[in-house]
């Protein structure tokens, strides 16, 4: 599996999404250094994980394993999906490969899931917490939203998400071929097991890899799902 291939061909298809939305008037609000989607959960797969996790700082993973025992903290105590979800983005906090100045720590390799995000919203709507927003400002943020072009009832694009989505899906029909299960995560913990797991080092031994990671789903079932696909 070329993964930077897959990455480039992706890049390629939202470069040229971008350049004809704002020939059509269409206007972006994303940046170096703006990052208030950075505290999204972000979800990638066990190729994406392996690649991630050989380009890592000293520095990167140490700020992983904090994120990580956080997030296995939060993801333990929560009551449902929803309820973890909110604590992940506002308890644990932002990416740990965000760097200080705002801009991503691992740009080169970041996962599709991120590439795919384009917001038609200034950041402090990429930063809002909609459960504390009052009915009527809900319905003004909603009533402004180009359906034709978002992700409804977000003001996330949604074409570029399925470009995103779509590589991601040939790179899950792979991992399933070629390593016997689809395993697909949390950035920050699916990253951190890999780094963690033997069996991934060199790939030699795949069922002992698929007993791993069955394991640390079943412990937390919110960060991680392996599945065999028969
Ligand atoms: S990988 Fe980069 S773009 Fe994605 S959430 Fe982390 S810091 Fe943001």
């Amino acid at each position: 599996m070329n993964i930077q291939k897959k990455m480039k061909t992706l890049n390629q298809a939202i470069d040229a999404w971008q350049r004809e939305y704002k020939e059509q008037g269409g206007r972006l609000f994303c940046g170096r250094g703006c990052s208030n989607c950075c505290t999204l959960y972000v979800r990638i797969t066990g190729v994406e994980a392996l690649h991630i996790a050989g380009q890592l700082t000293p520095e990167q993973s140490g700020k992983l394993k904090l994120h990580v025992d956080k997030m296995k903290l939060h993801a333990g105590g929560s009551a449902s999906m929803t309820d973890f979800l909110h604590r992940a983005r506002f308890k644990v906090g932002p990416c740990p490969f965000l760097d200080p100045d705002g801009a991503c720590g691992i740009y080169q390799c970041r996962p599709f899931a991120c590439r795919g995000m384009l917001s038609t919203r200034p950041a402090e709507w990429c930063g809002a917490d909609f459960s504390l927003l009052h009915p009527l400002e809900k319905e003004a943020y909603r009533s402004g939203l180009d359906r034709e072009v978002v992700a409804w009832p977000t003001h996330y694009v949604e074409a570029t998400q399925y470009m995103a989505e779509a590589q991601e899906g040939d790179v899950v029909a792979w991992m399933t071929e070629s390593w016997g299960f689809r395993l697909v995560g949390s950035l920050g913990y699916l990253v951190w097991l890999v780094r963690e797991s033997e069996a991934m080092s060199d790939l030699s031994d795949m069922a002992g890899a698929a007993e791993f990671f069955a394991e640390k789903g079943r412990e937390f079932p919110y960060l991680l799902t392996l599945d065999r696909g028969c």
